[in-house]
């Protein structure tokens, strides 16, 4: 049986995807897919069969049993097959689930890295996660308990908050309750690095005017010293050049 070879895709354009990914995912022969992942990176496997478990019905606990499932069954027929996960596979990937699962039936995997939200909104936005003197240490962190509550933490000088998207008025409100200062800057940045990107500035007492706009669209929310705009520099950034994906292609063997 051959590994199992887990994709971080990266939050958006394709060719976020790292060479190694894209290689990988050439020599597939069946792609299990997230929902939050570009179609076009079908491009690079354009012979795999790809199957979508990114929608709703395999988002809870059963839909992951079913996942683990398909990749166990996948790989058992001999075929090379790649797990295309949107961000990083190691950052709220469900990762651990999956690895146990292939472990379990004694199939390897190996894991190829991506670009995580957090860093797809601070690279998009120009804002450092980290800032020399103010800025020293970074925390990735779920807005949502496994049972669906939400909680805010205050653990880091720089905390991003996943998951958070449909919940902004009330953790404005758990932001305060964690200590943080009704001024602290937050950024919220939902479809990072996507053409439809949209950012806004806020402080932690008025987080709540963000729920309209982002409403629906995945959302990091960047709270504290990796929030705040840069002094003399301009708001947006220009928007990165994009690699076309075929030229893309022709750096993969
Ligand atoms: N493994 C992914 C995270 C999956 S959890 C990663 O490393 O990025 C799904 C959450 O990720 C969403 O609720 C949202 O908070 C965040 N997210 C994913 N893509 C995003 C994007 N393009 N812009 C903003 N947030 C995003």
């Amino acid at each position: 049986m051959k590994p199992v070879v887990f994709i971080g895709a990266g939050p958006c354009a394709a060719d976020l995807i790292t060479l190694r990914g894209a290689q990988r995912l050439a020599a597939a022969e069946v792609v299990l897919f997230d929902a939050l992942t570009d179609p076009a990176l079908r491009e690079l496997a354009p012979a795999a069969r790809w199957i979508d478990v990114g929608k709703r019905g395999f988002c809870d606990s059963t839909g992951q049993v079913a996942i683990n499932a398909l990749l166990v069954r996948h790989a058992q027929s001999g075929r090379a097959v790649a797990r295309l996960k949107g961000g990083d596979p190691s950052v709220f990937g469900r990762l651990e689930e999956e690895l146990q699962a292939l472990a379990a039936a004694g199939i390897e995997a190996e894991v190829v890295p991506g670009v995580t939200a957090a860093v797809a909104a601070a690279a998009a936005t120009q804002r450092p996660l980290t800032r020399r003197g103010s800025g020293r240490s970074v925390s990735l962190t779920t807005a949502m308990t496994r049972s669906g509550e939400l909680q805010a933490s205050r653990t880091a000088d720089t905390e991003v908050f996943y998951m958070a998207g449909r919940r902004l008025t009330a953790l404005g409100r758990h932001l305060l309750q964690a200590g943080w200062a009704a001024d602290t800057p937050v950024l919220v940045v939902s479809r990072a690095g996507w053409p439809d990107q949209l950012q806004s500035d806020h402080r932690a007492a008025t987080l709540a005017e963000a729920a309209v706009l982002h409403s629906g669209r995945p959302t990091v929310v960047t709270v504290g010293a990796g929030a705040a705009p840069l002094a003399s520099a301009p708001q947006r950034g220009a928007g990165a050049a994009q690699i076309p994906l075929r030229r893309l292609a022709r750096l993969t063997p």
